[in-house]
């Protein structure tokens, strides 16, 4: 028996997809409460993303269309986009990988980082809950306890009793997935899928680097079945 842990973020999922799904819920409101096209707006916010616009990215829309300011602030399109309930799917063979491990017996487990309310919805939409174990919701402890923080970690080792190489951390973000496990002498494995939101970064360190590297779910399946 073994111990597989995920991450969610851009690991079962792709986050982009979150995006674009936030984006289309705060296009809904903004149309709701003011009459702009939610099209437009959808259209405005989308661009940006793809120009490579990571952050404030509903500031620069309420500069651009101050008229949206008189009815929604800030905040509140800010609460909406993490409050939503997304439309998101998991990645190709994801799901086939997850009940492949539990037939064989082993136990899964999710670490995940992220306003609780949002990765709470997230995990709802994607109707993952029944695969794991365990789910750890790093929020919950507050933002401090956020990988790359250990809690987490030592959380699941603590459940099954269990340490070292019988865990396996699969997860996407080379600067906090995989230091946390490394240092707990985890086993590591990027999944690295272009349209991630990490896909080019490189670890700066081989503190942060992964044991191992797949380039989808069928690559990951390999791995983990040798
Ligand atoms: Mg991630």
């Amino acid at each position: 028996m073994k111990v597989f842990v995920f991450d969610l973020d851009d690991t079962l999922y792709l986050e982009r997809d979150y995006v674009f799904s936030g984006f289309q819920a705060v296009a809904e409101k903004i149309e709701e409460k003011s009459g702009l096209s939610s099209e437009l707006v959808y259209e405005e916010l989308i661009q940006g993303f793809n120009n490579g616009l990571r952050a404030k990215n509903f500031d620069r829309l309420l500069e651009k269309n101050p008229e949206i300011q008189k009815v929604l602030s800030l905040e509140e399109i800010i609460h909406h986009y993490r409050s939503h309930f997304p439309r998101i799917l998991l990645l190709q063979k994801a799901e086939h990988v997850l009940k492949c491990l539990k037939k064989e017996g082993h136990f899964l487990g999710l670490i995940t980082d992220g306003y609780l309310k949002t990765q709470i919805l997230k995990v709802e939409s994607l109707k993952i809950t029944s695969y794991f174990d365990k789910i750890v919701f790093t929020d919950q402890w507050g933002k401090t306890y956020w990988k790359p923080h250990e809690r987490a970690f030592s959380e699941i080792e603590r459940a099954w009793r269990v340490k070292g190489q019988d865990l396996v951390y699969i997860g996407d973000n080379p600067e906090k997935d995989f230091f946390p496990a490394k240092k707990r002498f985890w086993k590591t494995i990027r999944l690295r899928i272009p349209g991630q939101l990490h896909y080019t970064d490189e670890p700066k360190s081989k503190e942060y680097a992964p044991d191992e590297e797949c380039r989808s779910f069928t690559e990951l399946e390999e791995i983990l079945f040798k």
